[in-house]
């Protein structure tokens, strides 16, 4: 059986919550890294370049960061030329969880009242490109050996600093990043006040 029947084979022809979704997208991140005997970052692009019937194209003025097409008898993945090489490298791993996806795409995912099937395949196509470039156990071996830098991680693992903050994240090892800076002191409030203050002609009466 090739490598991504053998991925494939993870996944259970269902529709899957949330959590199995991450979860098995995680174990055929770690089963492609041990069928391909990788095991220190970073990974090398190879093991989904090089895979048989799967060929990879620097497109140009690419819409999206990448796209997947069967064509011609083998998968077709466009990265957009333009795009960092961390990026691409992200999305190249992100574009092979389509790929792997494709049998099952129609049902494999649910939408809910906030998210479409498209968003939720999305999402869990960013997690297999966390899992499979920055895998669980070699972050935390690594964090834990002292390497905490998120430059310093990024580097080691062939990724981006954002990329790293939100593997980081996932992995609880950092707190996630706040959305905003919290409660004000009520002496700052009058200067944040100012700064989202609307322009007067929009501002109804009163509202500040
Ligand atoms: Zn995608």
């Amino acid at each position: 059986m090739n490598i991504i029947n053998q991925l494939r084979a993870i996944c259970p022809d269902r529709p899957l919550t949330d959590s199995e979704a991450r979860s098995i997208a995680e174990r055929q991140a770690t089963q492609l890294l041990k069928l391909t005997s990788v095991d220190s970052p970073a990974v090398p692009s190879g093991i989904i370049t090089e895979l048989p019937r799967v060929a990879v194209d620097y497109t140009p003025g690419l819409a999206s960061s990448g796209a997947t097409m069967w064509t011609g008898g083998r998968w077709l993945i466009q990265l957009k030329a333009e795009d960092h090489p961390l990026r691409q490298r992200f999305s190249l791993a992100h574009e092979l969880k389509h790929v792997i996806d494709h049998p099952y795409i129609d049902h494999l995912y649910q939408p809910d009242r906030y998210t479409s099937v498209a968003e939720r395949a999305e999402t869990i196509c960013d997690y297999f490109a966390a899992c499979l470039l920055m895998p669980r156990g070699w972050v935390k071996l690594a964090y834990g050996s002292g390497i905490q830098q998120p430059t310093e991680l990024a580097r080691l693992f062939g990724v981006s600093r954002q990329a790293i903050l939100v593997r980081l994240t996932q992995l609880g090892l950092i707190e996630p990043a706040a959305r905003c800076p919290g409660p004000l002191d009520p002496g700052d409030t009058p200067k944040v006040l100012r700064r989202y203050r609307r322009p007067a002609a929009l501002a109804p009466a009163g509202a500040l």
